[in-house]
């Protein structure tokens, strides 16, 4: 890794502030999702749901999830033993690595990959090992599977759809890291915290495929399908002897958190696919818009089928370093975008990358593209 990934994010956000510039930076609306939920957060928080919230998450949102996993993927999880709700998918990711990594263990995790993961499990002695994807087409290739693996992985750490690429990962790929789990007896965790984002392909939980569901940990949050990242309510669904490890580290992480959200967090699972489907879509014309505009102003976008995030590849403009053009940008341009090397322990394969947050609204997306315009013809 070039920099600690929160270097980068901190820089970048105090950039954004100094100069005042459009910031596509981190992954956050700036538009609330799904507005009933205000609704049903508010009527919680009338109701007296202000008490904690069992260790496991309140029933009703427990319920809420196995229905949805049973109902979206045909997963059956018993609400008591097999759900626990956390602070967040970050919470849930954090207690799955305390709870299942000893030292000396080895986590294969696609790279670039999101920052949470690599410094949780350093703290428990374990390292990772990325699987190289290349750019711009992101693929899982059997080979670079296996220069990852030795006799001392432990864990797959699969997120897809994946920050920050945008892939959505294809049955293909899925099959083949399947394979490697149930051949080396691997354990999986899987980060599905944008499940429903997808704008091309279908997205395929992991432990669907044959043999994986009793070595899956699935975790996900409302966070993204609602456009509610500031709630924090995530979750995590897995075999019951897998779960009371997990509950048993999130127990003295945060106990339980946010009642009323989770309870509002309940009725969000139990929308229409629908309300959902229209939410993704409007973020489906979102990165569109981003990608027309970038396009026209000479950057070279990659191909993405899901998340908030597109990526351009900044070499063909004459810069082959992305990290040191995200810094000048912010001045430049007026604009805050993140290198991907920030997110990669290799920053050469990837170092001309850069990712735009799509997930603002349709003026300030407009108004990015303006100024970038204006940089790229100005050179
Ligand atoms: N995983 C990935 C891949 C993410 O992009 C994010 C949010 N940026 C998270 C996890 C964190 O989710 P939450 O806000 O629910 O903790």
């Amino acid at each position: 890794m070039s920099a600690p990934a929160t270097t980068i994010f901190t820089a970048m956000a105090a950039l954004a502030e100094e100069t005042g510039a459009v910031d596509l930076g981190q992954g956050s609306p700036d538009e609330d999702g799904t507005v009933v939920l205000l609704e049903a957060a508010v009527d919680a928080l009338r109701a007296g749901h202000n008490q904690y919230a069992p260790l496991a998450g309140v029933p009703v949102l427990r319920q809420a999830i196995a229905d949805h996993q049973r109902r979206r993927y045909g997963l059956s999880f018993d609400p008591d033993r097999e759900v626990q709700v956390t602070f967040g998918a970050t919470e849930g990711l954090a207690a799955a690595l305390l709870a299942l990594l000893r030292p000396g263990d080895e986590v294969l995790v696609l790279d670039p990959s999101y920052d949470s993961y690599a410094p949780i499990a350093r703290r428990v002695g374990a390292t990772m090992r990325p699987i190289p994807l290349e750019p711009p087409a992101w693929r899982v290739t059997p080979e670079a599977v296996a220069a990852a693996i030795t006799p001392r992985t432990r864990m797959l750490l699969l997120n897809s759809p994946h920050n920050p690429t945008g892939r959505v990962l294809d049955r293909g790929e899925l099959e083949l890291l399947a394979g490697v789990c149930r051949e080396h007896d691997l354990l999986a965790l899987t980060d599905e915290v944008y499940e429903r984002l997808v704008y091309e392909g279908t997205h395929l939980p992991l432990a669907t495929f044959d043999g994986m569901a009793e070595r899956t940990l699935t975790v996900s949050s409302l966070a993204k399908t609602h456009g509610l990242t500031g709630w924090k309510v995530g979750w995590v669904t897995g075999p019951a002897d897998l779960m009371a490890q997990v509950r048993g580290v999130k127990q003295f992480l945060s106990f339980a958190g946010g009642t009323p959200l989770q309870h509002a967090a309940a009725v969000g699972l139990n929308l229409p696919d629908r309300v959902v489907d229209d939410y993704a879509a409007g973020l489906r014309a979102k990165r569109d818009r981003l990608a027309d505009g970038l396009a026209a102003a000479g950057f070279s976008v990659l191909p993405n089928q899901g998340t908030y995030f597109l990526n351009v590849d900044v070499a063909p403009l004459g810069e082959p370093d992305a990290e040191a053009l995200a810094l000048r940008l912010p001045v430049e341009a007026g604009v805050v975008a993140i290198p991907v090397s920030a997110l990669s322990a290799d920053p050469v394969r990837v170092g001309s990358i850069l990712r735009f947050a799509c997930c603002k609204r349709d003026a300030v997306l407009d108004d990015a593209v303006d100024r970038l315009s204006s940089w790229a013809a100005a050179r």
